[in-house]
């Protein structure tokens, strides 16, 4: 492993912190950032590590503390606000009690905290707090696992690692790890470093970059170890072509598989949730998941007990020979989510001894020939369970092809970690409107109402696929929101009237997050012109975005929505034209009556799937933020000239015709597309006018 230690860049991390911490805090923040930066020594919010400093007390007195990455925190792209400080002078005397339960150790923990507001501390807080050394760093390394996870294992990390490190035998992480691990240190304060068995490894120094260079210095160990006992025995990858077989037939299994997980769990009593799922898809996975010691070791224990939360504790496993027969696919799933359901209640009932059943969803779903698909509440987390995944997988795979066999975690350590406090609060979600995991397409993302909805969905926790024609305004759009949003928010260019780019749009949106779950109809065109002027090309032109292209998207999300079984809704942007048509805009008027009339038999036939179809008719909505409404590009122009008004003019024109005299906004209508994507009402083949008040266009 390459050490990528460098000076010249510590200084570029920022501190705002002012005393004597502040250089120590600087190195720690950039040191951490090496450590997560990584993937086979951490991943996502796994690992931890810390410095022992002081912060000045209003006293003007240099109180101790202990600066400890916060649970859950992601190291690569860890600030100083990612570090909790906690009381040294009182924490560290907690290694004399013998025992604490979890619980008490998290009060005593926020009980010492030497700022208020602080994040929750790492369950692994105390230990960092109990080893002597300035700086710890402690990471997962994939390398490590492969060497602890295996029987001999403790033959095999003095093997590779020499007999200058510390090995300690598994204990849950929380209070009595932390006071092993102590204890180990001072029985022998000059070991290179320190391995947890099925966990990880520890070093320490007086400076970052000592303990830094130990933990390269002891994984480079072990990457040449594995490397040299290396056999023939290999885990076969399959060839390039398989791959895109694969996921083309993920493409077309997911959203059934999706779901099937939500219609699971809604069966245990999680009335709401929805999943989104990742899929992972590779040579080295495909030939795994084919191998008979790859299904084997997919059933062995995850690799460390702070994986399994991601992971689950085993996989759920669907094998077909055909698997675009969905009926066959659908049996079969049945049958496999019987058998996990059952194993893990039984798990439950074994380990709890009571009658603390509850169902669990899985994590990870492997379908040999296919790939997995990644399951988390969100897509943050189902991107956590990819990677872990893969990390195990590969893990697993070095230590058959070290000659290996596998060993892992028993099922009491694993129950003891999965109902840990600390674990259950990695996965606590916000409350919202719509369940998290929710996913939706958005056409005509770009403009002004467009991007309003978007906007409005990703505040609530939606995925939004935001799609429009390809180019600068959907990319620079999709960019600013992925900067607040991150990967909860996709471009995807879509052009309503070609029915392979319709096709295509979901596609990607299934491929990238499973399924679809809401689908806002708003790309549109408009033009004004009298109907004894009208070029018939530009009408023409409206009819295939307008009504052309509307049919297209209720065509193939119809067929999407069927495949995923779990009803859906789409709201379709309509218009105060509708009812009220304008002279000089027969084109416009004409191609949304039609849109609108498709929507409503739309309603009246997907009903059944229990998906449902309603409307939204704004009018004049100029602007959103400095995204201006394609239509008024379109008609303001006329309008102004007609009315002999300016922009501001012709605005408050519009607001004053209304009854209200409301200057209606994108936001508005985002509103109204919330109230039908929130099912507030049993409502379908409705039209709510968001328009200020117009009794000509008031829908009968
Ligand atoms: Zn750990």
């Amino acid at each position: 492993m390459k050490n990528c230690w460098n000076d010249k860049e510590i200084d570029g991390v920022a501190i705002t912190l002012d005393g004597p911490d502040r250089f120590d805090l600087r190195q720690r923040v950039y040191s951490a950032r090496l450590l997560g930066s990584e993937p086979d020594l951490v991943l996502h919010g796994g690992g931890n590590v810390s410095v022992k400093t002081s912060l000045p007390n209003v006293f003007g007195e240099a109180a101790p503390v202990s600066f400890v990455k916060a649970s859950g925190q992601d190291m690569a792209t860890i600030e100083e606000t990612g570090f909790v400080a906690l009381d040294y002078e009182y924490l560290v005397r907690l290694a004399n009690i013998e025992f604490m339960s979890d619980e008490a150790m998290r009060d005593e923990l926020a009980l010492h905290l030497a700022r208020p507001h602080e994040k929750l501390p790492s369950i692994e807080a105390l230990m960092h707090v109990f080893l002597a050394p300035k700086y710890i760093d402690h990471t997962h390394p994939a390398s490590i696992l492969a060497l602890t996870n295996r029987k001999d294992g403790t033959q095999w990390v003095a093997d590779a690692l020499g007999s200058n490190v510390a090995v300690i035998p598994y204990v849950k992480p929380g209070f009595q790890l932390a006071r092993t691990v102590a204890g180990a240190f001072e029985s022998d304060r000059n070991s290179d470093g320190m391995v947890l068995m099925h966990h990880g490894l520890i070093t320490w120094g007086e400076t970052a970059r000592e303990a830094y260079d130990k933990t390269i210095e002891l994984v480079s160990r072990a990457e040449k170890h594995l490397a040299r006992t290396k056999t023939k025995h290999r885990i076969a990858p399959a060839g390039e072509a398989s791959v895109q077989q694969a996921t083309k037939h993920y493409r077309e299994i997911a959203p059934v598989l999706r779901g099937m997980m939500i219609r699971n769990a809604r069966g245990m009593g999680t009335l709401g949730e929805r999943v989104i799922l990742r899929p992972l898809i590779s040579d080295e996975i495909l030939g795994f998941l084919e191998s008979a010691t790859g299904r084997e070791l997919a059933f062995e224990s995850p690799l460390t007990p702070d994986n399994l939360i991601r992971t689950g504790v085993r996989p759920l496993w669907i094998e077909t020979d055909d698997v675009e027969d969905m009926t066959e696919l659908g049996r079969k799933f049945d049958e496999a989510i019987g058998t996990f359901s059952r194993e893990y209640a039984s798990y439950i009932e074994r380990n709890a001894g009571s009658d603390r059943s509850r169902g669990a969803s899985p994590k990870t779903v492997m379908f040999p020939g296919v790939g997995i698909a990644c399951a988390g509440c969100d897509v943050r987390e189902a991107d956590i369970a990819r990677d872990v995944t893969a990390q195990t997988l590969r893990v697993k795979a070095t230590i058959a092809e070290t000659d290996g066999q596998y060993h892992g975690l028993t099922e009491d350590q694993l129950y003891a970690m999965e109902y840990d406090p600390f674990q259950q609060a990695k996965l606590q979600r916000q409350e919202r409107a719509l369940p998290s995991g929710t996913i939706a397409l958005v056409t005509g993302a770009a403009g002004a109402i467009g991007s309003g909805i978007c906007d409005r969905l990703l505040q609530e926790g939606v995925h939004v696929a935001a799609t429009d024609l390809g180019g600068e305004r959907l990319d620079s759009m999709v960019g600013n929101l992925a900067k607040e949003h991150g990967s909860r928010v996709l471009g995807v260019p879509l052009d309503v009237t070609s029915e392979n780019a319709v096709v295509q749009g979901f596609e990607s949106v299934v491929e990238a997050w499973g399924g679809l779950d809401l689908l806002i109809v708003n790309a549109g065109l408009a033009h004004v012109s009298t109907l004894s002027e009208m070029d018939l090309a530009a009408f023409r032109r409206l009819e295939r975005v307008n009504v052309e292209g509307v049919l297209l998207l209720f065509r193939h999300v119809a067929r999407l929505f069927k495949r995923q079984g779990t009803g859906g809704d789409v709201v379709v942007l309509s218009t105060k034209n509708v009812f009220a048509p304008g002279a000089g805009f027969g084109a416009y008027s004409a191609t949304k009556a039609a849109c609108h009339q498709l929507a409503r038999i739309a309603s009246l036939e997907l009903a059944e799937l229990d998906v449902r179809v309603n409307m939204v008719s704004p009018d004049a909505v100029f602007s959103h933020g400095d995204r201006k409404s394609g239509l008024w590009a379109e008609v303001g122009p006329d309008r102004m000239q007609a009315r002999g008004l300016d922009e501001a003019g012709l605005e408050e024109y519009y607001r004053n015709r209304n009854l209200l005299k409301a200057k209606v906004t994108a936001e508005h209508v985002a509103n109204a597309v919330m109230f039908f994507a929130t099912r507030q009402t049993p409502t379908t083949g409705a039209t709510i006018p968001v328009d200020g008040g117009l009794p000509d266009a008031t829908p009968r």
